[in-house]
């Protein structure tokens, strides 16, 4: 398999090379060359576990690639990576269980360390790179470079602790991040992390990274890399969980093998919902993949009306994991549809003008797949105490979006195929907006958690128990135009923590 940028499909590079650089050159996202043999065996399917899954769709996406050699074959090569990645890391042992909810299923993924769906990808992603490395006789040290507004983050941090010959760095805005949030990272021990508020808010953080990306001058044998879903590293581990949530519904009963299943996904960056178009075109039976957001609602103006257009006021919300203007892997999906020419201008006129529009024929060629929908903070705090009370089934607020979204879509389609809600964080994550929306008192962040624990008694994941008591470690600070100069002097020290 050769992977080629969304922008120019001249430049070829093979699965290591793509995971090691995260973007191309020319701006552009990796995107693999062609899905005609990537088919998944789907008549073992109902047979296999879900590492057997997670390796079957690492092999088949990075297919001839050395990082996946092994003596008894790629596959099992894929499978070692997979085990060292997943082995003892999630509270639950199927680290993607199906929960019945009213009539629908709730695929929950966030039982990883960090309690977000990003950990079934970051604790793999250091795994590609670390074998990736190795496959391209890579000697230089590689630094993740990070700005979060929380949970990539925090899942960066647990994936990449201690990993050999990669370090890395994450900024976060100082005032941005929730008291969970901020502890889980400033307690990481990890001899090769480092982790630093920023004063300013995560655009500040953002663009700073960017500018550090385009201007740092590095010394000899280091290199920069991403931790974010640009990287096709981060993308590949997420196609699995789809496949996974077939065979449990057929093992349900609930389905037979080819009947057409819908994915409702709470969507910031566009790449857990691109994950699942993957999945259709490696041949998973998907319905409709159905975009939820939240007020920041770029995306289901964009299904609507086929207009892109970031020239909007941004709003703090109370999903925050999906307050965001541009959804990176939206590109991907463009190139797909439009080829790299035409991927190329509107991603030059979203830079110069910050909106393009598709033509006709585009946008219905994508409305076959996907449909889109948003809810406001009212109607997701409001759908939290619903199904509660309804269901008995507790939701955090970027999971209550997708099922508020879930709900009125099926009202206006009347859509009869089973339906899954993908479930991205522990409502445990978000205790004080779970709290508020059941109408419950408590004092502060972390007092919300065990209040939480004490109202509804759902388990507390074990990395959250006692939160409030692990040891923070970082403990430094910087203001937005010195992150250069931090990092510049990160990159030439040897040694971080001892
Ligand atoms: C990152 C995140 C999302 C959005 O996922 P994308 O892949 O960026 O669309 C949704 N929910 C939670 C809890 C997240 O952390």
């Amino acid at each position: 398999m050769l992977y080629l940028s969304t922008r120019n499909n001249k430049i070829e590079k093979k699965p290591s090379e793509a995971v090691l650089e995260g973007i191309a050159k020319d701006g552009g996202l990796y995107m693999p060359k062609s899905f005609e043999g990537v088919d998944f065996p789907m008549d073992q399917l109902s047979k296999m576990t879900n590492k057997e899954i997670s390796a079957q769709v690492i092999a088949l996406l990075f297919k001839g690639d050395k990082m996946l050699e092994d003596e008894k074959g790629e596959l099992e090569g894929a499978y070692k990576l997979v085990s060292k990645a997943y082995d003892g890391k999630f509270d639950n042992e199927d680290f993607a269980p199906l929960s019945k909810v009213a009539d629908a299923y709730v695929m929950e993924l966030y039982h990883g360390p960090t309690c977000a769906f990003k950990d079934v990808a970051l604790q793999l992603l250091p795994q590609l790179v670390s074998a990736s490395k190795k496959a391209t006789g890579m000697k230089d040290e590689i630094v993740i470079l990070t700005a979060t507004s929380g949970d990539t983050g925090s899942a960066a941090l647990s994936g990449f602790s201690n990993v050999d010959g990669v370090k890395i760095i994450v900024f976060y805005p100082r005032n941005g991040v929730s008291a969970v949030q901020e502890r889980q990272m400033v307690s990481v021990d990890g001899k090769n992390t480092c982790v630093c508020s920023v004063g300013g808010n995560f655009d500040d953080a953002q663009s700073g990274v960017k500018s550090i990306f385009a201007n740092l001058k590095l010394p000899q044998g280091v290199q920069l890399s991403s931790a974010n879903s640009i990287n096709i590293g981060r993308l590949a581990p997420q196609v699995a969980y789809y496949f996974k949530a077939y065979r449990d519904l057929m093992a349900n009963g609930e389905i037979k093998m080819g009947d057409k299943v819908n994915f409702i996904v709470p969507t910031g960056n566009f790449g857990d919902i691109l994950a699942g178009y993957f999945a259709k075109k490696m041949g998973l039976p998907v319905g409709q993949l159905v975009c939820a957001s939240n007020t920041n609602k770029v995306l289901t103006d964009f299904f609507e009306e086929g207009v892109y257009n970031k020239n909007r006021e941004f709003y703090l919300t109370k999903s925050p994991s999906m307050d965001i203007l541009i959804s990176s892997n939206l590109e991907r999906l463009l190139y797909l549809v439009c080829g790299s020419e035409r991927c190329a201008s509107y991603m030059k006129q979203l830079k110069e003008n910050g909106e393009y529009k598709l033509t006709e024929k585009e946008l219905a060629t994508i409305r076959k797949e996907f449909d889109a929908g948003f809810c406001d903070d009212i109607e997701t705090l409001k759908t939290i105490k619903d199904v509660y009370e309804k269901e008995g089934y507790l939701m955090d607020t970027h999971t209550a979006v997708a099922w508020n979204v879930y709900e009125k879509w099926l009202k206006k389609t009347g859509d009869k195929n089973k339906t899954v809600v993908l479930s991205t964080a522990s409502p445990y994550k978000f205790s004080s907006s779970v709290m508020n929306a059941l109408g419950k008192e408590y004092d502060g962040e972390f007092d919300a958690v065990n209040k939480l624990y004490e109202y509804t008694k759902a388990k507390i994941p074990s990395s959250l128990v006692n939160i409030e008591s692990k040891a923070i470690v970082h403990n430094v600070t910087v203001e937005k135009d010195e992150m250069q100069d931090f990092v510049d002097k990160m990159v030439n020290k040897k040694v971080w923590m001892d």
